[in-house]
């Protein structure tokens, strides 16, 4: 074969290395090397173009032992590509390697061999394998050592939380103001320490054993407005909601997570407002877009990242807006367990939109 100058400088401009071999007559499986491109000396250091006119059994002494004349042969006989696949090799030619190796037919005799070295690519995907592994063993360590120590914790504090209510029993009448005002504090500190306590665990165990079941997301909110009724009723609130898809998730992470958007935004409202909620759906290429709006407190932009974090709240002051900073940082881990994102864009004053997106499974 002889390319014409520009097929030539083509060839030699591909990131693929190229040869060509001509049946011999006169030997089974023997080839003559009729063209390689010089892309070849870049793959695997050889300038193949030199062996241009030899034969490969003499050229090649190492790789005619292996199956590739047999491969290149059947290609030529049963005149189709034959993707040989991952080969590992090296002569004193050309130190060992992994190639990506086709045989293409060219005509009855002509085999095109195109081959191209991924052992960078190979050694890249073996080390993320394995920082994978580490990083899921480090994962597994890390939920697991957050069990251990919120259950281990709930021990001493169940101890405080029983005495302070014998000594509330037994002298709650005898206590002045201060004494009285030291145990409440007591009381309530015990009991949000008690609800973090649960809340890390709940989060730690999020995510795991997860059960994938078809979930009919507008059941899923009827749920939700049945058990927000009383406060959707005090607060006088409107929730919208478009039709809701149905799709593959886990229901308990699902309802977590709607209910935790709404929630929150029928909470962080001003006295005086009456709440309106807005859920919305879109469509997209793997999946949809949610968004679940309202008119509140609103956020300020240099805080719409860290209330995603475990236990930031913009009140700590837990007599305007109760809560242990854990309910978005749940929703987090739900929707990227689920592969998507989440996210907040809001308007200090006039409400907020989260939105996450929830990929088809
Ligand atoms: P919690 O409600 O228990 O405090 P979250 O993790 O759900 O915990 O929320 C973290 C913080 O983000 C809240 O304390 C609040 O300051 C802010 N926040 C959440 N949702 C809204 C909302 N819809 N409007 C205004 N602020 C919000």
């Amino acid at each position: 074969m002889k390319p014409s100058y520009n097929t030539s400088l083509l060839l030699d401009h591909l990131n693929t290395a190229i040869y060509v071999l001509r049946l011999k007559s006169n030997e089974s499986l023997n080839f003559d090397i009729i063209y390689a491109n010089s892309v070849n000396k870049e793959v695997i250091g050889t300038d193949l173009r030199k062996f241009v006119g030899t034969d490969f059994k003499t050229s090649f002494p190492e790789l005619f032992e292996t199956k590739l004349p047999l491969l290149y042969y059947t290609s030529l006989r049963e005149q189709r590509i034959i993707n040989v696949g991952e080969v590992e090799y090296g002569d004193c030619q050309v130190s060992k390697n992994t190639f990506i190796i086709k045989a293409i037919p060219l005509s009855h005799q002509e085999v095109m061999v195109t081959y191209n070295n991924i052992s960078r690519l190979k050694k890249a995907e073996r080390e993320l394998i394995k920082n994978n592994l580490t990083l899921k063993e480090k994962n597994r360590s890390l939920e697991e050592f957050a069990y251990i120590t919120s259950h281990d914790l709930q021990e001493p504090l169940n101890t405080i939380t029983s005495f302070v209510e014998i000594f509330k029993d037994r002298y709650d009448g005898q206590l002045d103001e201060t004494g009285q005002m030291c145990l409440s504090y007591l009381e309530n500190s015990a009991t949000r320490m008690s609800d973090m306590i649960k809340g890390i665990l709940h989060h730690s165990r999020l995510g795991t054993n997860v059960t994938i079941t078809e979930v009919d997301l507008n059941e899923t909110m009827q749920g939700i407005v049945e058990d927000l009724r009383t406060m959707i009723a005090d607060k006088k609130a409107v929730i919208q909601s478009d039709p809701l898809p149905k799709l593959k998730g886990c229901d308990v992470g699902l309802r977590l997570l709607f209910q935790n958007l709404i929630e929150n935004a029928l909470k962080y409202q001003r006295e005086d407002n009456q709440p309106e909620v807005i859920i919305k759906v879109e469509p997209q290429d793997n999946g949809w877009l949610f968004s679940v709006k309202d008119n509140g407190i609103g956020i300020r932009e240099e805080h719409q990242k860290k209330i995603f974090q475990v236990f930031q709240r913009l009140h700590d002051d837990q007599s305007s807006y109760k809560g242990t900073g854990l309910g978005l940082s749940n929703c987090m881990k739900i929707v990227k367990v689920s592969g998507g994102k989440l996210w907040v864009d809001s308007t200090y004053g006039k409400g907020s939109t989260f939105f996450f997106n929830l990929p088809k499974l």
